[in-house]
């Protein structure tokens, strides 16, 4: 399984991302606790490295959902493979996906967190956001790079399961 990738984001522009990222949320929750939900498995990476930088206390939750298959468009349909979460009722919560494209996963977890507890807040961070191919009204809390309609890999991100491995986004040369 190889394909021959252009780095979109380096490691070094992706790192210095978080730092500015986690800075804004060390920011707007001055110190309160946060509850960050991981998006496995794409998000693996980002989340991981972005909570080294939060200054808050936090717990971390893992989810699974796949909507993907080994396509590499979306099937338009999210499945939640593994949501057990505990009780999130007054927490802050900080979901970390890795991509927004047509938001339709985005906008499964936010109706899932509305529909199961009363949160004291809700928000939505994802490191890549692919805005022309939306298909609902979502838009990321925060989100690191704008991302065109590219199929990216690398950085936990995969095609067929590969390249997650990538300290880069990267995507296909034609
Ligand atoms: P959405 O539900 O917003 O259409 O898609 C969200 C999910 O689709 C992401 O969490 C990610 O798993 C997958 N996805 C969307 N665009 C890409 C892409 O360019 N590359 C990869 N590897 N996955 C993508």
């Amino acid at each position: 399984m190889t394909m021959n990738l252009k780095v979109l984001y380096s490691e070094a522009e992706i790192q210095n991302k978080i730092k500015e990222l986690a800075s804004k949320m060390n920011a707007l929750y001055n110190g309160e606790e946060v509850t960050v939900i991981c998006v496995l498995k794409g998000a693996v990476m980002f989340a991981t490295d972005l909570v080294k930088f939060l200054d808050m206390p936090v717990q971390m939750e893992f989810i699974r959902l796949s909507s993907y298959g080994s396509s590499l468009t979306t099937s338009g349909k999210v499945n939640a493979v593994d949501i057990k979460l505990p009780d999130l009722n007054n927490k802050n919560v900080l979901i970390v996906e890795d991509i927004v494209d047509t938001g339709l996963t985005a906008k499964f977890l936010i109706d899932f967190m509305n529909m199961n507890f009363h949160v004291k807040s809700l928000k939505f961070c994802s490191l890549l956001d692919k805005k022309i191919t939306r298909k609902v009204d979502i838009e990321p809390d925060f989100y690191g790079f704008e991302v065109d309609d590219k199929f990216v890999v690398g950085y936990g991100l995969d095609y067929d399961g590969y390249y997650r491995n990538l300290p880069y986004i990267g995507y296909k040369e034609n």
